[in-house]
């Protein structure tokens, strides 16, 4: 499932590709992608507007269109978007199709249909998205300062993971990035938000920035599913780079004594070392 570092690598990608084009026309495919509004009204409000901007909120992509609308995508377990030009054979699992004045188009492609799109005025989006308004911080587009990640860490009685992991205090994080974050911070999954020194919350907040800048730099993560790619179809590379996640029992690069441990945490699997982490 793309996270944060995966969003923004496409959200960047996006702004260089689709900003200052105008839409032509739209196709829309099936009866998943498009559902909170008829496919009609999801074609009419785009055909003819313009992209304006591209933003974030946590794993959502937010195009601004001259019209006063937005665009909102999610791309879920497995939604991909992709330039193409229109002579391109259609891949299996297109939904949605974008085509743009000046030519190329934008496909949305997801074989699960998890993924979804719509347009909406801009001031209705957290009416639409109520989960959109009870976003926490994002620690790219609006870092905060460690003081007050420490007091929210403080304020709460919770498993280190479990912190990192909910979307109503940071915005965009998840499995992958999480186990990262902890390894590269020191601290295990299990320590609880209120038993941080100060030392290991100006830690574990550098490694929150670090690490997601660093994803970000590598384009990603995308594992074996292959089911992330960026607008080109090019995998991410920052599997490559990732020190514990789905690393269990090979050896730890830190401390090249203890081989990676794997757990269960919250029905999803944790990657850590018992010697580094504390
Ligand atoms: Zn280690």
């Amino acid at each position: 499932m793309p996270e944060l570092p995966e969003v923004e690598t496409i959200r960047r990608e996006l702004e260089r590709e689709a900003v200052g084009k105008r839409i032509k026309s739209v196709e829309v495919h099936g009866t998943r992608t498009v559902r909170r509004q008829t496919k009609k009204a999801f074609i009419a409000k785009l055909e003819g507007t313009k992209i304006t901007a591209v933003s974030r909120r946590g794993k959502y992509l937010v195009l601004k269109l001259d019209s006063g609308d937005v665009l909102l995508i999610h791309l879920r377990m497995s939604g991909q978007l992709r330039r193409a030009t229109p002579k391109e054979p259609v891949a299996k699992h297109t939904h949605v199709i974008i085509t743009f004045t000046q030519g190329g188009q934008l496909r949305f492609v997801d074989p699960r249909t998890f993924g979804e799109l719509f347009v909406t005025a801009k001031d209705e989006l957290t009416a639409e998205v109520p989960e959109l308004a009870e976003l926490g911080f994002d620690p790219v587009e609006d870092p905060i300062s460690w003081t007050t990640f420490g007091q929210q860490l403080m304020s709460r009685q919770m498993k280190l993971k479990a912190f990192l992991t909910d979307q109503t205090i940071i915005a965009g994080l998840g499995n992958i990035y999480a186990d990262e974050i902890l390894f590269a911070a020191g601290l295990r999954y299990d320590r609880q938000t209120d038993s941080l020194s100060t030392q290991e919350i100006r830690r574990l907040y550098r490694a929150v920035v670090e690490t997601l800048h660093e994803a970000i730099k590598y384009g990603g993560s995308t594992l074996d599913d292959e089911q992330y790619v960026d607008l080109n179809g090019k995998p991410g590379e920052f599997q490559e780079h990732h020190k514990v996640y789905n690393r269990e029992k090979l050896p730890c690069y830190r401390c090249r004594r203890a081989t990676i441990s794997k757990a269960k945490f919250g029905g999803r699997s944790t990657y850590f070392c018992e010697v580094c982490q504390v």
